[in-house]
């Protein structure tokens, strides 16, 4: 699978719907400070259920929708979507006879978050079952952020070992044992 769109609108910066095509396996963001750059990986892992407000850079869950600027006014909801090339078939299980894969999460002002893959309202873990064991996740070591490299290099053991395990694909299989034992 490979990501290559990734669809904006009333995310932060974002006001307007905006699609980013991400055309080869080495895409490079650039541009001055403060134009959005981060805002973008923040989609990402906002789309793959990342919510806690200080991992995105805020103080609220609310504060990824557009709050409005000197000649904007705010919007009532923020949306990301990311398209997902499955051509290749790689992906297996419900999704897996789908050429391309589309994950969308929406938040309104008011609500809580919304989750679809192509289009079908689905649970937020049901976007973590696709990823779980891929090390995409909100969470996961596929994005490396600014002070991630320490955090693994300082992480204690217990820490480490759930890095490990992710990069071994054994993650998805501990997290169904815990459903299992939770029934
Ligand atoms: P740098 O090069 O400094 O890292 P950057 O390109 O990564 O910059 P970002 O941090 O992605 O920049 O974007 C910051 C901008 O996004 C700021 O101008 C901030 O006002 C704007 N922003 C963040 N959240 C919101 C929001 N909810 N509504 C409107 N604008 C927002
Ligand atoms: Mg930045």
């Amino acid at each position: 699978m490979r990501l290559s769109e990734i669809k904006l609108a009333g995310f932060k910066s974002f006001v307007d719907p905006t699609v980013i095509p991400l055309p080869g396996n080495l895409v490079g963001i650039v541009g001055p400070n403060g134009c959005g750059k981060s805002n973008v990986i923040d989609a990402v892992r906002w789309v793959l259920g990342e919510s806690r407000a200080s991992a995105l850079r805020g103080e609220s869950l609310q504060d990824v929708i557009f709050n409005g600027s000197a000649k904007r006014a705010s919007v009532g909801r923020a949306s990301v979507e990311l398209v997902f090339d499955n051509s290749a078939g790689k992906l297996a299980g419900q999704w897996g006879k789908y050429g391309q894969i589309a994950i969308k999460r929406i938040i309104q002002k008011a609500g809580e978050s919304t989750y679809y893959i192509n289009n079908i309202h689905v649970r937020r873990r049901d976007v973590a079952d696709i990823f779980l064991g891929t090390g995409v996740s909100g969470r996961g070591y596929a994005i490396i952020e600014q002070g991630m490299i320490s955090r693994v290099i300082e992480a204690k053991p217990q820490e480490l070992r759930a890095f490990l395990e992710e990069a071994a694909g054994i993650s998805r299989y501990r997290e169904r044992r815990h459903e299992s034992e939770l029934r």
